[in-house]
């Protein structure tokens, strides 16, 4: 446009200072031309032909403010994004907003302000932040998931996961304070109590839920995993562990004095159905719902109980269930073993978790480490039915028969265990199982770790689940042409008792569209999961209105090429988005069957050895930084300081460091700019290196060198730490040629292609100084913004990043003697050949027998003589 050249020849005139390296005032300079251009970082639409990449980080939370993780991801992101640019690629390189959630109506009881206009100025002030860094984002696809053209997608997704039969409504517990009379995340309770009321203990109620069945997908979240080669290891290994597959046998023991064939049954989950003659107990969950009727007439027993609950939602709440001190309460009730009849003591216990196989599970202290510990602890029977010898193997005599216990091994065989004695292990499971499928008390199954995800959160920020409850129709979805179920503004969130949007009238009271009849509204809104589930879907084309995403537009840009972010996302966002996925695939709106096929989980970034947080008082502000020394210096600090997956120790003198060398390099680009604009046609010119002064020549290879580093770290590990190191060891060479420079003796062309190809590697760190070089290096006509970006990336001859000669230490018998230069690419016959001949060594060897010579190649020639 031309009002864009105006301002562009308007600003070229009002140069900051030449000698100065000033980023305020040149951040401020391209910030202000950026801005003027909206479409500088837009992608070609899906039509392009040129290769498509898209890159994308993690969307924030909008809490306010970014802190330096913020930084770090997007620094990483960008410039890989800008190197892609570069490449020549059709790049799309969003940003969005995760804007529903807790601290929006935290904020809001706090301060009174509506947690909308909360979010909204955040999200105002953070994306101020994020352009002042210079990230180079395509703000016309911003998705920001607490407005209605967003949501109302969660909740047409909603619908459809409802008439697929993968959302449904269960009883679930939650957290409730009888003070506040209403739910509470688990994040508002605090040491088990209320973090409003801290006298108050949080108790546990059950509630009507909705749930999505992600566990039918369970199976093939797990076989995927193993095609996400680009994914890091420890994430996969950790999903695999969340989903938790394990094969086994589902297996009824009776509950003794409860008659008939529809006699209460407690279902057990076992992988060891071989030991199943060891059971010495049943243990159940303090939650399994049959301990209520076991406890019903025991005033004392159900006491004991809710003491077990307790300790396991510490426990829970403290994050490890597995290390939790192991009690336990006999209920004085027996179950029967259905392979011999026998009655075994049913107990309590707190380490037993309803919500893993079923929620009891039979104890068998010889065989299993956590039963024998319990076992031991309330001297339980500890039968022993698992012998430490093969099959076919003569028993061994007298007492090495027996195993050390627990004893857990799999390759041995059964005892004490009637008509299966004498099998293995492995023959006694199949065996064991088949005939509990026959008489049928048992089957074989699989059970998973993974339970189907609970969205229903009974607050006010979120969207609402577009469900009504019809006296006459019962459960009634909102037809899709009543979509979106609006959140309601006018809502009073201080309110205590039930969830806010329960006191809306006009929200809740609604006509059913079934009937005609009065209905209620669902209250429940979704779990915030949901919106990031498949946000990254919607940047291919934001503004869509009658469709959450175009297939074709969809075809084009997935799967993600280099995802982005924490690794505190690695279980739940990545499973859900996984999850979302593949359901979107099963509707026919994706092809793709993952959303990303590389992920990479940035460090942490900490400082004085601890994370960042308020209360330490450690936290550096990227404001602060960026006052100080500039968003280029914060940006690239942020890469250099370590590789992008290690722990990064913020030091301020490191910031400083590269502040330092920023100027440097600006420093010598500004003075010899002018060499630049007169070699314009310079980034075509290869001089022979034959032709070259040393010192030229040094520059040349150096140059080369640098663009190979660099090259190769953006293809491969990204360890940007060594190419800013590269980069700068350039600078330094460009330094030491001053005094050439002056002479005359570096060609032109060759210095004008080295200053440009400096500041094209600057650009996917330091993109506001780079821009600003190369505005100098070029006549006013030539400089767009747009071009800068999409300037190809520097290629480099190999041939002219070789090392020209070569340095070879020379020992005698070992001993240090002199040093031989050759040419790079010499021989060893001859490197060898030519030390002989070096005239301080031969003095040394004349008249010795040479024995043998070691040769090191590139580094050491060491001749044994005698
Ligand atoms: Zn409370
Ligand atoms: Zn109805």
């Amino acid at each position: 446009m031309p009002e864009t050249k105006d301002i562009t020849a308007k600003q070229v005139s009002e140069r900051p200072s030449d000698d100065r390296y000033d980023p305020a005032g040149i951040e401020s300079k391209w910030y202000g031309r950026w801005e003027t251009d909206p479409a500088l970082y837009a992608a070609e639409p899906h039509t392009s032909k040129r290769k498509k990449y898209y890159v994308l980080e993690m969307l924030p939370y909008p809490s306010g403010v970014l802190h330096m993780g913020h930084v770090r991801n997007y620094a990483i992101g960008d410039a890989l994004a800008r190197y892609m640019w570069m490449k020549g690629h059709n790049v799309l390189h969003p940003m969005g907003w995760d804007a529903f959630g807790l601290p929006a109506e935290n904020s809001a009881i706090k301060n009174r302000t509506h947690p909308k206009q909360w979010t909204l100025g955040n999200i105002s002030h953070m994306k101020e932040q994020m352009k002042r860094l210079g990230f180079a984002y395509d703000w016309s696809r911003e998705v920001t998931t607490c407005l209605p053209d967003y949501y109302r997608w969660n909740q047409w997704f909603f619908l459809k996961l409802y008439e697929k039969g993968l959302a449904y409504r269960k009883k679930s517990k939650v957290n409730w304070c009888p003070e506040c009379a209403t739910v509470l995340a688990n994040e508002q309770v605090v040491n088990g109590c209320c973090w409003r009321h801290e006298e108050t203990r949080v108790e546990q109620r059950e509630l009507e839920q909705w749930f999505v069945r992600t566990t039918r997908y369970a199976e093939e979240l797990l076989r995927g995993l193993d095609q996400l080669e680009g994914w890091p290891e420890k994430v996969r290994t950790m999903q695999r562990n969340w989903i938790g597959r394990s094969e086994g046998a589902l297996v009824e023991f009776a509950l003794e004095g409860v008659a008939g064939p529809a006699g209460a049954k407690i279902a057990v989950f076992t992988t060891r159905i071989d030991t199943i003659f060891g059971a010495t107990s049943i243990q159940l969950a303090p939650e399994h719902p049959l301990v209520a009727d076991l406890t019903a007439d025991d005033h004392h027993l159900r006491g004991k109980v809710e003491e077990l609950v307790r300790e396991q939602i510490k426990a829970r709440e403290e994050g490890d269930v597995g290390a939790i001190e192991k009690h336990g309460v006999f209920t004085g009730r027996y179950a029967i073993n259905p392979f011999n009849q026998e009655r075994i003591p049913i107990w309590v216990a707190n380490y037993i978790l309803m919500d893993y196989g079923t929620g009891a599970i039979m104890a068998v202290p010889a065989h299993d480490e956590r039963d024998y510990e319990f076992a031991k602890k309330y001297e339980l029977e500890i039968r022993v039915v698992i012998l430490p010898r093969r099959v076919g193997e003569p028993p061994a005599s007298g007492e090495d028969e027996e195993p050390i216990l627990p004893y857990t091994h799999m390759d041995s065989l059964l005892i004490n265990s009637g008509d299966y004695n004498e099998l293995s292990n492995q023959e006694a499971i199949v065996k064991m199982t088949r005939d509990a499928e026959q008489r049928g008390f048992g089957k074989a199954t699989v059970n998973y770790r993974l339970k189907d995800w609970g969205i229903s959160r009974q607050r006010y920020w979120g969207t609402p689940i577009p469900i009504l409850y019809c006296e006459k129709c019962g459960v009634v979805p909102v037809p899709q042409s009543q979509l979106p179920v609006v959140l309601p503004e006018n809502v009073d969130i201080t309110l205590t008792g039930g969830s806010p949007l329960e006191h809306v009238p006009e929200f809740v009271n609604v006509t059913c569209p079934k009937c005609g009849g009065p209905a209620r509204r669902e209250t429940d809104t979704m779990d915030t999961f949901v919106d990031s589930s498949w946000y990254f879907y919607r940047y291919t084309d934001a503004h869509l209105n009658d469709r959450p995403l175009d297939t074709a537009t969809v075809a084009y840009w997935f799967e993600i090429d280099q995802y982005i972010g924490g690794v505190e996302h690695a279980i739940l966002h990545l499973i859900y988005s996984r999850f979302w996925t593949k359901f979107m695939r099963d509707l026919g709106m994706v092809r793709n069957g993952e959303p990303a096929l590389r992920l990479f989980t940035q460090g942490m970034v900490i400082k004085d050895g601890a994370k960042m947080s308020k209360s330490r008082g450690n936290v550096v502000s990227p404001d602060d930084m960026v006052a100080q020394f500039g968003a280029d210096s914060t940006r690239m600090y942020a890469l250099f300081a370590t590789s992008p997956d290690r722990e990064l120790d913020w030091q301020e003198t490191g910031v400083e460091g590269v502040h330092r060398f920023l100027s440097r390099a600006y420093r010598f680009v500004v003075r010899h700019a002018s060499v630049a604009r007169e070699n314009l046609g310079s980034t075509q010119v290869k001089p022979r290196k034959e032709t070259l002064g040393p010192r030229a020549r040094a520059i040349q290879r150096k140059l080369h060198q640098t663009i190979k580093r660099v090259t190769d770290d953006f293809q491969g590990r990204w360890h940007f730490n060594t190419s800013v190191s590269a980069i700068m060891e350039l600078v330094n060479e460009l330094y030491g040629a001053e005094q050439d420079i002056a002479a005359g003796k570096i060609p032109a062309g060759l210095l004008a292609d080295a200053q440009r190809k400096l500041v094209l590697l600057l650009a996917p760190f330091s993109p506001f100084l780079a821009s600003e070089l190369w505005e100098r290096m070029h006549p006013t006509d030539m400089v767009d913004s747009g071009v800068f970006l999409r300037h190809p990336w520097p290629e480099y001859d190999p041939a002219l990043a070789k090392e020209d000669e070569i340095t070879y230490a020379v020992q005698i018998n070992g001993k240090l003697r002199g040093h031989i230069m050759v040419p790079a690419d010499t021989p060893q016959p001859l490197v060898e050949k030519r030390a002989q001949a070096d005239e301080k060594i031969r003095a040394v060897i004349e008249g010795k027998q040479v024995l043998k010579i070691i040769f090191v190649q590139g580094k050491l020639v060491n001749i044994v003589v005698r």
